[in-house]
């Protein structure tokens, strides 16, 4: 069985590659299962479009399209033949920045032309500190969801009533249709009408669900959140989204995450950035300050002469990685805080200073006066 992939698309054999895309965005713009208002009928067009478009917007496996009549299976495909990798292709990954705004959440597994449709994935947006995101945390979330119906286990039939199979399409979920054309016999599917693509017919719902399958129910689990996320960073709870239709798999729950801002410490990537006050006193003559971090207070050497406004680079005292081991930096600038009030006893010294350091004030005049002094 042979798929006329231009037909599928309504393009000439000779469509430029421009013309292939458009085609291939306006039908797929129609036929997206979260728009189109016959959803399971969509859903068999959309994939057939996708499948269609995986062939003859890659110029190669167009070419072997054209000799052959086929593409041999699993030539770099991503989602032809089994929707497992539905939205890793690259030609799809458009398509979802379209609906979706990039996020994989949202997203809806493609269901098989016959069978029980997977549950929809769920998005919960999860606030954590800095300090959560630098060590990793375990959090307690809980939101409602739709959850599999426990009296009828999800079948949606009434207990001790049976599911029969849908004597229209004799349980496949699909009506096809044979289509003879110069050509040669090219076969088209659609969903059955009667039973909705699920093969199946429930003459007796059961009364709690009133044979959806599912309940909303509120839901509470545990999220592990490794050390070193980031802002945005997403965490894929698989099945923990909502439960599928008529005991269909349940979809998976999409945590994303917010990161707060810290008042000592600021992140940018894998480095830490803080700031660190000392006196005049400490930058001219060298010192030992503690600096604040998430493992505690970090001794730090101040150099003798240091300047206002000078960054100390920590190495691995940053941000863990998220994979790997390694850590960024910790930047510690350096300012230096001038009193406001002086006691009797540093008024003195001060004025002392000012005095005999009076050469120093601006080390730069006085390196000028040393080279006009020798210049002929
Ligand atoms: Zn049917
Ligand atoms: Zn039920």
């Amino acid at each position: 069985m042979a798929t006329d992939y231009y037909a599928v698309l309504g393009i000439e054999r000779g469509a430029s590659e421009s013309d292939i895309k458009a085609a291939y965005r306006g039908l797929a713009r129609k036929f997206h299962p979260d728009v189109a208002e016959d959803k399971s009928a969509a859903e068999t067009r959309f994939k057939e479009i996708n499948e269609a478009y995986e062939v003859l917007g890659d110029p190669q496996k167009r070419q072997q399209y054209d000799r052959f009549g086929t593409v041999p299976n699993g030539a770099g495909g991503g989602g032809a033949g089994g929707f497992g990798g539905f939205g890793g292709g690259e030609g799809f990954s458009d398509i979802f920045d379209m609906f979706f705004g990039g996020g994989a959440a949202g997203q809806q597994q493609q269901r098989r032309p016959s069978g029980p449709a997977r549950g929809s994935d769920l998005r919960y947006d999860l606030q954590i500190t800095l300090e959560e995101a630098y060590r990793g945390a375990e959090r307690e979330i809980s939101f409602n969801h739709l959850g599999q119906c426990q009296p009828c286990s999800g079948s949606g039939a009434k207990p001790g009533t049976l599911i029969s199979r849908c004597d229209r399409c004799q349980g496949t979920g699909v009506t096809r249709n044979v289509r003879q054309t110069p050509l040669g016999q090219f076969v088209s599917q659609t969903t059955c009408a009667r039973c909705g693509g699920e093969g199946t017919i429930i003459p007796t719902p059961c009364e709690t669900c009133r044979g959806r399958g599912r309940v909303e129910r509120t839901r509470s689990l545990t999220v592990k959140i490794p050390a070193g996320v980031d802002d945005g960073s997403r965490i894929r709870v698989a099945g923990s989204g909502e439960g599928g239709a008529r005991g269909g798999p349940a979809g998976d729950l999409y945590v994303y995450l917010a990161i707060g801002g810290h008042d000592r410490l600021r992140r940018d990537g894998l480095d830490l950035y803080t700031d660190v006050p000392i006196s005049f006193a400490q930058a001219a003559l060298g010192s030992s300050v503690e600096v604040e971090t998430f493992d505690g207070e970090l001794p730090l050497q101040i150099a003798p002469g240091t300047q206002p406004g000078a960054t100390y680079r920590v190495r691995g005292k940053g941000m863990p990685q998220v994979r790997g081991s390694g850590k960024g930096d910790l930047l510690v600038t350096v300012h230096v805080t001038v009193p406001t009030k002086l006691s009797r006893r540093e008024r003195e010294l001060l004025e002392e200073l000012a005095r005999i350091g009076s050469d120093h004030a601006d080390d730069k005049r006085f390196f000028d006066r040393v080279k006009d002094a020798f210049s002929p």
